[in-house]
């Protein structure tokens, strides 16, 4: 077996049948660690590197797991029919897939000659030449684009969009399959000028054709308690359909395919 096959990764789930991560019915691998502090994640368990113990309906559990390319791509050849029927495969996601450079474009490249598609779900925070790498490797790219605003990409996400937008563009000069992803959450980015702004940019990206809105939601707030944190966004409402459509609408004026959805 070659090398590469025994790199390890340090993963925190493995989700079968997705369809909402790239095109058909796909596997996605959850590597952990995240640069990121999204005051929204509903994967607080990916942020940190290191493992974690969270409690899990009453029961403590380690949250982490050491796995070789080898080890993962058996699993993930175990739906191969479902793949090959619906145009699906492989995912990375997180946490933040970059951030396990290594070990993420060793996974990418097995799944590519085993024949099975592969994507990433990005936040495209990273340095370039890391990106160029997982590009070899990669069918699909799903990027979220959170805010132009940095002052409030700093307050709500930790970090500055800088290196993300200018990620985006270069992502899109160098990639035909690049779909942006924007988590429209109350406070942060729910009004039509936020939305018409990340639209407008995307827009801008060439090659770039599709733009999903993925409404907030609470699925990972238990999460929080289970690792002795605080979830900071518990008075929020979730959005009403009608103003995701007035949403949608305001992202529509550019040009792109637009969804709800992912
Ligand atoms: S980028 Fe994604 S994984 Fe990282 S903190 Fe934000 S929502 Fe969570």
């Amino acid at each position: 077996m070659e090398s590469y096959m025994n790199i390890k990764g340090r993963i925190f789930d493995i989700q079968k049948y997705s369809i909402h991560d790239g095109p058909g019915i796909r596997t996605i691998v959850f590597l952990k660690g995240c640069p990121l502090r999204c005051k929204w994640c509903c994967n607080p368990e990916g942020q940190q590197f290191e493992f974690q113990q969270m409690d899990f309906a009453g029961k403590k559990k380690t949250v982490g797991e050491d796995m070789t390319v080898s080890e993962i791509l058996t699993e993930v050849k175990k739906d191969m029919p479902y793949y090959l029927r619906s145009g699906g495969g492989l995912t990375l996601s997180g946490g933040e897939c970059l951030c396990q450079p290594e070990f993420a474009t060793a996974l990418l490249y097995a799944s590519k000659s085993a024949g099975i598609s592969a994507a990433i779900e990005t936040t495209g925070f990273a340095e370039w030449d890391v990106i160029k790498e997982y590009l070899k490797y990669t069918d699909y790219v799903l990027m979220d684009i959170k805010n132009i605003d940095n002052e409030k990409h700093m307050r709500f996400c930790g970090q500055s969009n800088e290196i993300i937008l200018e990620n985006a563009m270069r992502i899109a000069r160098n990639h035909t399959n690049l779909t942006i992803r924007v988590p429209v959450i109350p406070t942060f980015n729910d009004t039509e000028r936020e939305i018409s702004a990340i639209a407008q940019f995307a827009a801008s990206l060439p090659g770039v054709k599709n733009l999903h809105l993925l409404p907030y939601h609470r699925l990972g707030s238990d999460k929080y308690k289970g690792l002795g944190r605080e979830y900071l966004l518990e008075d929020l409402e979730l959005i009403p359909q009608d103003k995701m459509e007035r949403l949608l609408a305001a992202a529509n004026k550019f040009g792109l395919d637009c969804k709800i959805g992912g």
